[in-house]
């Protein structure tokens, strides 16, 4: 089955990614957020769900996240909401609130990923209040085409209003309801970030892609028409079943 077939099969509302697969393949996901936390906000759950599925998960964050909070305590604190999702968290080493987008930084950032064999990329919507947002679904995006489109490519929604803006309906959603829990811990792991006004923001979204996607809670994504990889054809399935 094709999966032009197989997402003819399936009605939109249920389609979801199971992580559950059976394949002996490690895939390989790289989640890139503006700042430590975004990731983990976005797709917390799906990031969750990778992992205790024994797929390799890399948080890649353009920067340290240092601004009103030192750098040492951001990175402390996406070092334990990794350990939380079992994820790695890497640095594109650019400054928050200074994101730069031209030629050289295509290029440094095209090499990081490249050094990555991966399989799937989630990224920022790239239409976004916040310009660090903005700066890295535009790097992502020259990198995945630079890379021949070899990964598939979802955009994630995050603090939808604050950040997120127009974000359409999702394409794909995964049914997070079993680690809500875990996700939740991974979002308060940023203590310094006023994570009481946007777990809540954000458990909103969820349990709204939930109703649309007949589950309590879910992560809606949109999957980039091009890519060359097997990844979502693969992940595509019904959402779990209620226990
Ligand atoms: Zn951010």
């Amino acid at each position: 089955m094709n999966r032009r077939d197989l997402l003819k099969a399936i009605p939109l509302a249920a389609a979801a990614i199971t992580l559950a697969q059976t394949s002996q393949r490690r895939y390989k996901v790289v989640v890139t957020g503006g700042h430590p936390g975004d990731p983990e906000y976005a797709c917390g759950g799906t990031i969750a769900r990778l992992t205790s599925a024994g797929r390799d998960v890399v948080l890649l964050y353009l920067n340290n996240g240092e601004w009103e909070t030192s750098a040492a305590i951001r990175m402390a604190e996406a070092k334990k909401a990794g350990e939380i999702l079992k994820a790695r968290p890497v640095y594109a080493d650019q400054k928050n609130g200074h994101a730069i987008v031209d030629n050289d930084h295509y290029q440094s950032f095209q090499k990081l990923l490249a050094t990555e064999n991966l399989d799937a990329l989630f990224t920022h919507w790239p239409i976004d209040n916040h310009p660090d947002h903005r700066a890295i679904a535009n790097l992502t995006y020259e990198a995945w085409t630079q890379l021949k489109r070899r990964f598939a490519l979802f955009y994630f929604e995050v603090s939808d209003g604050e950040d997120t803006v127009q974000f359409p309906a999702p394409t794909h959603y995964v049914d997070i309801t079993s680690v809500a829990d875990t996700k939740k811990a991974a979002c308060y792991a940023h203590a310094s970030q006023t994570p009481d006004f946007y777990y809540r923001l954000q458990d909103t979204v969820a349990a709204f892609r939930g109703f649309q996607a007949g589950t309590k809670k879910a992560e809606g994504f949109v999957l980039q028409l091009g890519s060359l990889s097997e990844f979502d054809l693969d992940f595509v399935t019904a959402a779990e079943q209620p226990k």
